[in-house]
């Protein structure tokens, strides 16, 4: 369906005197003559109101891992729908489809991850995982153990806990954020923090940095560390090879649980089922949304490990926590599916063998731009550094400007890609291929 004109115009007038958008200044929104219209999508292309294809190199929110319009994630919803739309988890009851998802991913996580809490967002998973934390301390007698540490720039959702969690440092001017008890370190951003030291030299003084935290704050204060293996919407921010070995170290010598947000890394994203695999990491917890349906309903899990696992269930008594939707049997089927399609079509080998390598290379032709400061990348999400002057990593000013020139001369030319201050932001559907790639990098 391409929609008339009128009605492009309607629903944008409708749209700027309703909706409030998340993440969006609303004044300049209306003055830009208000939004672009979504109608439907197919395959890696969405198609606006006006009848145009966009290229979606950001897979929505970096979530529809497995491509817009499968007939087999409509259909799984269908069944469901029909067989049973919502029971929940509640009161010494179970449904079919959260049962065998619990378990898919007990299977399918690092060793040791075999069970699971599930919510609706990466936001409440956080959330979940906080209390759950603060708890399993509680339970073993280190009530004071209740500060959670995390970096400069990671995302953790938009909730209280999940956004002081964050190290955004717009979203901690508004609404009183941070909460007391989350505290931050310096990211592993070699572009804008390494000065003059070699990645990997730099690598071990970001993973300094957070012991040094630890012992200022007191290792008996200090309930977790938690951290994205890249931090995705910080700006892709790869570490260096020498961050997580040592940060990991950190966290077993103080006695620190370590936790990992795989919201966007999970499910393929790095050309590995997960990125604590190619970083190899042991996480005690483990935060899932997005790619664990493909964005095609809502849905997140905290994936526990024995060591709080076993500590909550001998001894927690009722864990007071949880949502109407946790377990949603159709959010369940549709992930179930979804797992189902990435295992069919070896989605994550495909990455990791063929387009995470291509995009790599595709992008390294960028390197030499006179404005490109730094390309980086792993399987299918990658960075695109602009700068004022490559030798010296030196920023344009205002900060920011550059990159939303950038994104928006993408948008127009009907390619969809993000910008974080200055870094041009690639995430796309796992299905896409080297032509889309080639479109992509050529835009
Ligand atoms: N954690 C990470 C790493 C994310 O990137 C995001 C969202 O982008 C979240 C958590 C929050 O997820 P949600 O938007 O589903 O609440």
């Amino acid at each position: 369906m391409t929609s008339q004109p009128d009605q492009t115009v309607r629903w944008r007038e409708s749209d700027t005197a309703h909706h409030l958008h998340p993440f969006t200044d609303y004044k300049g929104l209306a003055e830009e003559g208000g939004s672009r219209i979504i109608t439907h999508a197919d395959g890696v292309h969405l198609t606006d109101s006006e009848g145009r294809r966009i290229l979606d190199a950001m897979a929505g929110l970096w979530c529809v891992n497995v491509g817009y319009g499968r007939p087999e994630l409509a259909q799984a919803a269908y069944d469901q729908m029909l067989q049973l739309p919502y029971y929940n988890a509640f009161f010494k009851t179970a449904t079919p489809p959260s049962i065998e998802l619990a378990a898919k991913l007990a299977e399918l996580t690092p060793k040791g991850l075999d069970r699971a809490f599930f919510g609706s967002s990466g936001s409440d998973a956080n959330d979940t995982m906080v209390r759950m934390v603060r708890h399993f301390w509680a339970l073993k007698g280190q009530p004071e153990k209740t500060v959670f540490l995390s970096r400069v720039h990671a995302y953790h959702g938009s909730t209280m806990a999940s956004a002081s969690l964050g190290g955004q440092a717009a979203m901690h001017g508004q609404g009183g954020l941070p909460l007391p008890g989350f505290e931050h370190v310096m990211p592993p951003y070699w572009f804008d923090y390494g000065g003059e030291l070699s990645p990997a030299t730099f690598g071990e003084a970001a993973a300094q940095a957070v012991e040094d935290k630890i012992l200022s704050i007191g290792p008996e204060n200090v309930a977790a560390f938690v951290g994205e293996p890249l931090q995705g919407a910080g700006g892709v921010i790869i570490p260096p090879e020498t961050y997580w070995p040592r940060v990991q170290d950190i966290c077993r010598k103080y006695d620190v649980l370590l936790i990992v947000d795989e919201v966007i890394t999970g499910f393929g994203r790095t050309g590995h089922w997960f990125a604590s695999e190619y970083y190899g990491l042991e996480p005690d917890l483990m935060i899932l949304a997005k790619g664990i349906t493909s964005g095609y309903l809502p849905l997140s899990a905290v994936m526990v490990g024995p060591r709080v696992a076993d500590t909550l269930i001998a001894e927690g008594g009722e864990f007071f926590h949880g949502f109407t939707y946790s377990g949603h049997p159709v959010a369940c089927a549709v992930a179930l599916e979804n797992l189902a399609i990435l295992e069919r079509e070896q989605l994550v080998e495909k990455v990791r063998d063929d387009t995470g390598p291509y995009l790599a290379r595709r992008l390294a032709e960028l390197r030499d731009h006179p404005i490109v400061g730094e390309v980086r990348s792993l399987g299918l999400v990658g960075a695109v550094e602009l700068c004022a002057d490559p030798a010296t990593r030196r920023h344009f000013e205002p900060l920011g400007k550059a990159g939303t020139i950038c994104r928006d001369h993408c948008f127009a030319s009907d390619v969809i890609l993000r910008a974080v201050r200055d870094a041009m932001i690639v995430s796309p559907p796992l299905t896409f291929e080297r032509t889309h790639i080639d479109q992509m990098v050529d835009t």
